[in-house]
């Protein structure tokens, strides 16, 4: 297991923004993960999981106490029979997807481009493209900030729009079980182009972001109402509405944390004068006061 201190977290989020973790640690294994909490609970260190920082602003101060990534070190993705897949909770999506596709399993096309970690997928409910992850969700594995280990059915979960039990609960995904079904591999090799190509289209992937920046508001399109509200590449210092897709928040260039702080502000002012509706942030923010 690594552990840093003042650790960048500029070099952990697709944002590319964020000042020092106290201490960042990369555990491997169940048991490290573990050890980690319970020195942290020792130390009355607060404790911060990631997976691989694609929703995630970070204040330029950084965040106090201790952040645990599970990424690359705890990434394991095993196919099973039944069509079942296991991936340890910092598998991406996209090798997950690709696991899948080896196998003959459809399901999991639609999340091939979020370019986030299984994990944060499951914390997150996170969907696209008519698929969410709580239809491919069998069992969750979680830990709790004791270091219990908990199991959660599928149906348990209380997936919703970008929401679910674990993250309410604020439990650590150390793993998920998902149940896909069989399929022709090159019809899903067909779905996961089509899918990327569409993204290449219309998002700003060239540029660090963390994807769209508010929820979706019931009946309305948040880059809709922010492009009606004239704010398609409003900008303030580095930080910029995307002038590919107004959903997008994008670091055009040395943003810091308080440029797009400021500007999800000033878009959340300027769009409720304009139609009503208060944009709720999407991304998760770490370190701030408020
Ligand atoms: C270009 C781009 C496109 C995107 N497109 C989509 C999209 O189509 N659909 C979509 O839903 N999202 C999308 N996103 C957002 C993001 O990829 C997802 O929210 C993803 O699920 C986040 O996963 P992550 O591992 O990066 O989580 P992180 O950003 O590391 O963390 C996000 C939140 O999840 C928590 N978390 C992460 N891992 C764990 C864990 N193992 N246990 C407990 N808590 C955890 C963190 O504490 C934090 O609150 C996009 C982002 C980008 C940059």
């Amino acid at each position: 297991m690594g552990i840093a201190k003042q650790e960048p977290m500029s070099e952990h989020t697709t944002f590319r923004i964020g000042g020092p973790a106290d201490y960042f640690a990369t555990p491997n294994t169940v048991d490290q993960i573990r050890q980690m909490l319970l020195s942290a609970k020792s130390k009355g260190l607060p404790v911060h999981v990631m997976g691989l920082g694609s929703n995630l602003l970070v204040s330029d101060d950084g965040v106090r106490g201790v952040v645990i990534q599970l990424a690359e070190g705890f990434s394991e993705i095993n196919v099973l029979d039944g069509g079942r897949i296991h991936a340890q909770a910092g598998a991406s999506n996209e090798a997950i997807a690709k696991a899948a596709l080896e196998a003959g399993l459809t399901g999991y096309e639609f999340a091939s481009g979020i370019p986030g970690s299984v994990g944060g997928a499951a914390i997150m409910n996170a969907g696209a493209y008519d698929g969410e992850f709580k239809d491919v969700c069998a069992v969750v594995y979680c830990m709790d900030l004791d270091g219990n280990l908990q199991v959660i059915v599928g149906p348990d979960a209380g997936f919703g729009y970008r929401r679910s039990i674990m993250a309410e609960r604020g439990l650590i995904v150390i793993g998920v079980m998902l149940q896909l079904q069989p399929g022709d591999k090159d019809a899903i090799a067909a779905r996961m182009a089509e899918l990327k190509q569409r993204r290449e289209e219309k998002q700003p992937l060239e540029m660090p972001s963390a994807g769209s920046t508010f929820k979706r508001p019931e009946g309305a399109y948040a880059g809709k109402l922010i492009q009606d509200a004239g704010l398609k590449g409003y900008t303030i210092g580095g930080a910029q509405v995307s002038t590919k897709h107004s959903g997008f928040i994008v670091n055009a260039g040395g943003a810091t944390a308080a440029d797009v702080r400021a500007l999800i502000r000033h878009v959340q002012q300027k769009v409720q004068e304009d139609s009503g509706y208060l944009l709720e942030p999407e991304v998760r923010m770490w370190g701030f006061d408020d």
